[in-house]
């Protein structure tokens, strides 16, 4: 049974970001995840895993959780889903005005349902640039992005993505952009083509894909300066930041900033279904009024009820458990775990916002995958993650136990000692 179900995977699936070969060849058994429970995942054969990423950075608390649970099983006893487009339903409504009141005064006041993290961020760039073509600056149509930024997968949010290899076909296609490494770069933009810039697109406080790499402290609070002085939207990307992963609701929180779009995904709806907003502002959503301004854009699956309904109970957990209120305590006690990281040979860099971790090891070549390697000797300790090149991701559940957190970093530990030392200190 098992063993079909195996031939079958490696005969017919094809996974995203996976090199095939190696994965159908025939000394890999494929892990199937079976079940899960808090940070607990199951596999095939009963064996159990720390979620240490996550599940690819959804997760917020835990697997399986009763709450979320029991708000979806709620909603498919009425209905799973209808169209948003000429109708509404109560799940969308009463979950936007949760998010709009997460600002005091409600500066975001407007909610755009779309499916996952890369739609949020192509409704939040259209809606710009329409914005600018229909209000008296059709000039404005470049996105201005940073280096090593990474915005999701369609063609358009890849465009504005600063990761090469993650472009597959090449760089030439998308929005108009403008590529810079760092703030200091903004000073030194000609007025001529600030003139042009319809938005600037950030990870705010940290860029995942990058390689879980903080922005210096206070940079997102100049960057929105930056911007009001020259009336360019901010468009924040937290579809991994938000929903409490670096210590606040919302990573803008952390430097008092409101941008003109905040793009929302992954931990929307604690990690249990596809589900995105774009918040804005009621200045953008009034340049959309009156004949043939209609914004053009929506999804077959835009505002699932049964989303919406998971979303609600993952903030009606956030209450219950003040989860936000425990996560101190965690945050120190992944940043004594992961001072002991740093001091093994093998070790380069350790870098932390919040309950989000990197690891660099090495320096190895790069075609020894030290990385991939180093995650799949975790996973015989225990743990799940995947790594960024040779950066290991730890990013737990925010329910994840002071206990659980030193079991994942010692499986981590005991993965990184496998490798060998870095030419450097060999
Ligand atoms: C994952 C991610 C995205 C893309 O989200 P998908 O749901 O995978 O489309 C966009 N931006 C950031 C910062 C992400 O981490």
């Amino acid at each position: 049974m098992l063993e079909d179900l195996l031939l079958t995977e490696k005969r017919h699936l094809w996974h995203p970001f996976t090199p095939m070969r190696e994965w159908c060849a025939p000394g890999h058994e494929p892990l199937l995840l079976v079940s899960g429970r808090g940070c607990v995942l199951t596999d095939q054969h009963g064996r159990t895993y720390l979620d240490g990423n996550s599940s690819i950075w959804t997760n917020i608390h835990g697997h399986g959780h009763p709450t979320i649970t029991a708000a979806i099983q709620a909603q498919l006893g009425k209905v799973a889903h209808t169209s948003f487009l000429g109708f509404s339903h109560e799940p969308a409504i009463r979950l936007a005005e949760r998010l709009v009141d997460f600002f005091p005064g409600r500066p975001l006041s407007r909610v755009f349902y779309s499916d996952d993290g890369s739609t949020a961020i192509e409704c939040a760039v259209r809606m710009a640039l329409q914005f600018w073509k229909q209000n008296g600056a059709p000039e404005r149509t470049t996105l201005l992005c940073f280096d090593r930024a990474y915005h999701g997968d369609t063609l358009g949010a890849a465009s504005l993505g600063g990761i090469p290899l993650f472009k597959g076909s090449g760089n030439d296609f998308g929005y108009a952009t403008l590529r810079i490494p760092d703030l200091e770069a903004l000073q030194h933009l000609p007025d001529e083509q600030v003139g042009r810039l319809a938005a600037v697109v950030i990870e705010p406080l940290i860029q995942g894909s990058a390689g879980m790499r903080p922005w210096p402290a206070g940079m997102l609070s100049r960057l929105q300066r930056w911007c009001r002085e020259r009336d360019v939207f901010l468009i924040l990307d937290e579809v991994m930041t938000g929903f409490g992963r670096t210590g606040s609701m919302f990573a803008c929180q952390r430097e008092g900033v409101v941008p003109d779009f905040l793009c929302l995904a992954k931990g929307l709806t604690g990690g249990y279904l596809p589900l995105a907003a774009t918040l804005t502002t009621e200045r953008v959503f009034e340049g959309f009024d009156g004949a043939g301004r209609a914004f053009y854009y929506g999804h077959s699956y835009t505002a699932s009820q049964l989303g919406c309904a998971a979303a609600l109970g993952s903030l009606r957990v956030f209450e219950e458990e003040q989860t936000l209120a425990h996560l101190p305590e965690k945050i120190e006690k992944m940043s004594q775990r992961l001072a002991r990281l740093a001091e093994l040979p093998q070790v380069r860099e350790v870098r932390q916002c919040g309950l989000i971790a990197g690891i660099e090891i090495g320096p190895y070549p790069l075609e020894d995958l030290r990385g991939a390697k180093t995650c799949l000797a975790a996973r015989r300790y225990g743990l799940l993650t995947r790594p960024i090149a040779d950066t290991l991701v730890l990013m737990p559940p925010l329910s994840v136990t002071l206990e659980e957190l030193t079991r994942m970093t010692e499986a981590l530990s005991l993965a990184i000692q496998e490798c060998p030392l870095p030419e450097e200190k060999a």
